[in-house]
């Protein structure tokens, strides 16, 4: 019997790796595999959220007016080139859909966000990665890696799963460097998580020049993952390419009024960034203290850290060993990372125990196999 044949590229898809939030044997963990906010939702947002069940029958503002208004506000931007999205996913597919297509190459990092080449080989287009510097985004290998198929670069910063950041120059030096017909895409998604003075850049980019698009979410400090709203800026022709192909209906009613009123409590977003940078802090140099154990932090400006684990303990006999004490990270191999564990910072709670946890693991008395890895 014949049946119906997926694309050759849709079957090459290796398929999109969500965090888990329980354990190998069911149990309900602490989730610090997926960037979550762990000072939960501004209140603000949640009453706007729930004030909306009153329009339950009622289509979205397909347009959501209000709230591109309210993001270009917030940011002195251009309403009219503000394009929303369901998540900034969907932001990064639109790109890739609207810019990309069969023959082409998408171009990102190595150890770049796992969505790329989803919506790259999604559209028929050619996945490339260039190498990283030291885990971090390189410039050079990625304008070396250009070719006249290239139609698209996606460069997410801070980067996920590294937490590395590309500064304001290097980030311009990639801009000139590209053709004015390849879309520098820059992904945003902890932007909030930076110091003012770490701006990258990117929007008084994207004002000027005809080739850059910004993404943002509210699903990372805004603590809205759950309702899937991101956005994107970028020049006008940009945007309305990617309007064309964007679900009609593809933000709720509740999570553009939970995003309006999110973008306005400053206070909830502040106290997100310094409790981030604080506990941040604190682990990586709980990590340094475990370096002679063969951990290393990745420097990190992002919501998590990326640890690598490089002496006797394995990150797989690590990500077990968490697990069974109840705290689910993020194991990497199918990115290249066999040897990494990206940890979310969560409340205070759960980083001194994740803290304490690493550090009863690699004391292991026998090492690798003392460890209790057979559950
Ligand atoms: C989390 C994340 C996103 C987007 O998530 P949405 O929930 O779809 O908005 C985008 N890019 C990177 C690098 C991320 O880590």
């Amino acid at each position: 019997m014949t049946a119906p044949a997926p694309k050759p590229w849709i079957d090459a898809i290796a398929p999109y790796v969500p965090g888990r939030s329980s354990t190998d044997d069911g149990r309900k963990a602490i989730k610090l595999s997926s960037n979550e906010s762990p000072l939960g939702t501004s209140p603000a947002a949640i009453a706007a959220f729930e004030a909306a069940d009153r329009t339950l029958h009622r289509y979205p503002d397909a347009a959501a007016t209000a709230l591109r208004e309210a993001i270009a506000a917030k940011h002195g931007l251009d309403p009219a080139r503000v394009i929303h999205g369901t998540g900034s996913d969907e932001i990064l597919h639109l790109a890739a859909g609207a810019f990309a297509g069969q023959g082409d190459e998408v171009l990102f990092v190595r150890y770049g966000f796992s969505v790329y080449p989803i919506a790259a080989r999604r559209v028929g287009a050619e996945p490339v990665e260039a190498p990283d510097r030291d885990y971090a985004t390189d410039v050079d290998a990625l304008l070396a890696a250009v070719t006249p198929k290239t139609r698209v670069v996606f460069v997410a910063n801070p980067n996920n799963p590294t937490g590395t950041y590309t500064d304001r120059r290097e980030l311009a030096r990639l801009h000139a460097g590209l053709p004015d017909d390849v879309l520098l895409v820059v992904d945003q998604a902890y932007a909030e998580y930076l110091a003012p003075e770490d701006d990258d850049g990117a929007f008084a980019l994207a004002q000027i020049a005809s080739n850059v698009l910004v993404t943002r979410t509210f699903s990372k400090i805004h603590g809205l993952a759950a309702e899937r709203i991101g956005w994107g800026y970028g020049p006008a022709p940009v945007i309305a390419a990617m309007h064309k192909i964007r679900a009609p209906f593809n933000v709720t009613t509740a999570g553009q009024e939970a995003a309006i009123a999110a973008l306005g409590d400053d206070g909830f977003v502040a106290a997100s960034r310094e409790h981030n940078l604080h506990w941040r802090t604190w682990l990586e140099g709980e990590i340094a203290a475990l370096g002679n154990a063969g951990l290393r932090a990745v420097p990190t400006k992002a919501n998590f850290i990326l640890i690598l684990f490089e002496g006797r303990v394995t990150a797989q006999e690590a990500y077990q060993a968490l697990m069974e004490r109840g705290y689910i990270v993020r194991w990497l191999p199918g990115q290249g990372l066999p040897h990494g564990l990206r940890v979310s910072i969560g409340t205070e709670e759960e980083t001194r125990g994740i803290a304490d946890a690493l550090r009863e693991i690699v004391a292991g008395p026998t090492g690798a196999a003392g460890l209790a890895v057979t559950a």
